[in-house]
C-alpha cells in the first residue's frame, strides 16, 4: 500500500552517518546538510582526534550518537556534551556498531586510509548504502567490497571527484564503456624536472593547485599516488579494466573526467572545482538539488588543455598500474607502504623520491596472496607497513 503524506507531516529526511565528520570531506559534507536541513539529517558523526571540533559539530547538528576512534580523548568529548542527549563512544569497534544502527540510512566514508575498510563492511553487511570517498577502501579490497555489495544488496555512490564525473557520465546510459578517460591535475609538481623533485618539501606539496584537501590525499596527488588509486578505484567501480582506463593530465581541473562508448562518442561532466558537487549528488542520487556553489564561467575558461603523464617522474602511477595488473594482495602492499612514506614524507623522515623505491621494495618483499581473504587483508596492511617502515630506517 502506498504511503500518504498528511499536509502537517513532514517528508522524512534522510539520516546520514558520516565517517570522518572532521576532515576535509566530512565538513564540506556538513555543509551539504546544512543546505539541505529539510532532506538530510547527520544521524552519527566520528572523528579520530579532534573531539572539540567534534562536540561543536554534535552541538550544531543534533547527532543521535558521536564517535571518537581515539579512546584517550572520550572523557573530554563525553563531558563537553554532557547537557545533550547525545550518546558517545570511543574506538574503532564503535565505529563499526554505530553505523549499523537501524536509522542509518546512508554512510559517507570519509575517514582517510585503511581504518575505513572495516567500518565499510560492517556498513554494507547491514545493508546501507555507501557515499564512498574512502578510496582506499576499493584500493585495498575492491573485489571483497563488490562481493559484499551485491550480497546484500547495497549501491555504492562515488564521491571521489573523477568518479562521480564517470557515473553522472554513464546516468541514463544502457550500452557499456569503452574506455574511461580519468582526468589528472598533475598536481604542485606537474612541470618540475626529476632534479627539482629531489628538493622539494613537505610544505610545498601540500600546496595544492586547485583542490583544497587533507595532507594525506593532497601529498597522495603530488605523487600521484593518487591517481594511481583512482584507476583501481575506478577498474571496481565501473568493472572497466586497467588498459581502458587512461590517465590524462588536465591541469584546470574542470573536466572532472570522462567515457567513451562504443560509437566513439564522449560524454564527460564539467564545472567548478568543488567537492560538495559530488557529495552532494551522491546524498540526493538520483534527484539534483539546487545549490550556491560557484557554476563555470564560459568567458573567462581561456583553454582547457590535455596532456600524458609522466611515468617516470611520477613513478607511484606506474607502481598502481602494476599492482593492478598483479591482482590478488598487492593493491593492499601498495596502499599500506603508502600510508607509511607519505606520513614519513610530511614529518620530513623519507625524501620525495624515496617514496616510489620503497613502495617498490615492499611489493617484492611482502607476502603474496593472489586470493586474499577479510583476514589475509588485514595480515597483509600490517606485514607491509611493517617492511616499508624497516625500508625507511634502511635510507
Ligand atoms: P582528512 O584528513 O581531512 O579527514 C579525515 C577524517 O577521518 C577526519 O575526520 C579524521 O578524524 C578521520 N580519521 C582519520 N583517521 C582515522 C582513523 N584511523 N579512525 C577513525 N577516523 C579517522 O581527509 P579528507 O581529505 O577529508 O579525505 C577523506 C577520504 O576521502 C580519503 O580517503 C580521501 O582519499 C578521500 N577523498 C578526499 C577528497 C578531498 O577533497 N579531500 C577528494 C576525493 C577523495
Ligand atoms: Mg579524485
Amino acid at each position: 500500500m502506498a504511503t500518504t503524506l498528511h499536509m502537517n507531516q513532514e517528508p522524512r529526511k534522510k539520516q546520514i552517518a558520516i565517517l570522518g565528520s572532521t576532515g576535509s570531506i566530512g565538513t564540506q559534507a556538513l555543509q551539504v546538510i546544512a543546505a539541505h536541513a529539510d532532506r538530510f539529517e547527520a544521524r552519527i558523526l566520528t572523528a579520530n582526534n579532534r573531539w572539540e571540533l567534534l562536540a561543536e559539530q554534535a552541538r550544531t547538528f543534533h547527532p543521535a550518537a558521536v564517535v571518537i576512534a581515539n579512546e584517550t580523548h572520550y572523557t573530554a568529548l563525553r563531558d563537553a556534551l554532557a547537557d545533550l542527549p547525545i550518546a558517545v563512544y570511543a574506538g574503532a569497534d564503535a565505529l563499526c556498531q554505530v553505523v549499523e544502527s537501524a536509522e542509518v540510512e546512508m554512510v559517507l566514508t570519509a575517514m582517510v586510509g585503511f581504518a575505513g575498510l572495516p567500518p565499510t563492511i560492517a556498513a554494507i553487511k547491514a545493508g546501507k548504502p555507501i557515499a564512498l570517498a574512502n578510496k582506499e577502501t576499493m584500493v585495498v579490497a575492491g573485489e571483497l567490497i563488490n562481493g559484499l555489495c551485491r550480497q546484500h544488496q547495497v549501491p555504492i555512490l562515488p564521491v571521489d571527484s573523477e568518479h562521480s564525473a564517470i557515473f553522472q557520465s554513464i546516468m541514463g546510459e544502457v550500452s557499456s564503456i569503452e574506455k574511461i578517460i580519468l582526468t589528472a591535475s598533475g598536481g604542485p609538481f606537474r612541470t618540475f624536472t626529476h632534479r627539482l623533485l629531489e628538493t622539494v618539501t613537505p610544505a610545498m606539496a601540500l600546496k595544492h593547485p586547485n583542490w583544497d584537501m587533507g595532507a594525506k590525499i593532497t601529498i597522495d596527488s603530488a605523487t600521484m599516488m593518487n591517481k594511481g588509486f583512482e584507476v583501481i578505484e575506478a577498474k571496481w567501480l565501473f568493472g572497466v579494466e586497467a588498459d581502458r582506463i587512461q590517465v590524462v593530465v588536465h591541469p584546470q581541473s574542470v573536466v572532472h573526467s570522462a567515457v567513451q562508448f562504443a560509437d566513439g562518442a564522449v560524454k564527460a561532466q564539467l564545472g567548478v572545482p568543488d567537492m560538495r558537487v559530488p557529495i552532494q549528488l551522491a546524498f540526493s542520487y538520483p534527484e539534483r538539488l539546487h545549490s550556491d556553489f560557484d557554476r563555470l564561467d564560459w568567458y573567462t575558461m581561456h583553454s582547457l588543455t590535455f596532456e600524458r603523464p609522466d611515468t617516470e617522474r611520477f613513478r607511484c602511477l606506474a607502481l598502481a598500474y602494476e599492482a593492478l595488473r598483479q591482482g590478488g594482495n598487492m593493491p593492499c602492499i601498495v596502499n599500506a607502504a603508502n600510508e607509511i612514506v607519505n606520513r614519513a614524507f610530511l614529518e620530513g623522515r623519507c625524501s620525495f623520491l624515496a617514496m616510489p623505491d620503497i613502495i617498490a621494495q615492499t611489493m617484492q618483499r611482502a607476502t603474496f596472496i593472489q586470493q586474499p581473504t577479510y583476514e589475509d587483508y588485514l595480515e597483509t596492511d600490517q606485514e607491509a607497513r611493517r617492511m616499508a617502515a624497516e625500508g625507511l630506517t634502511a635510507k
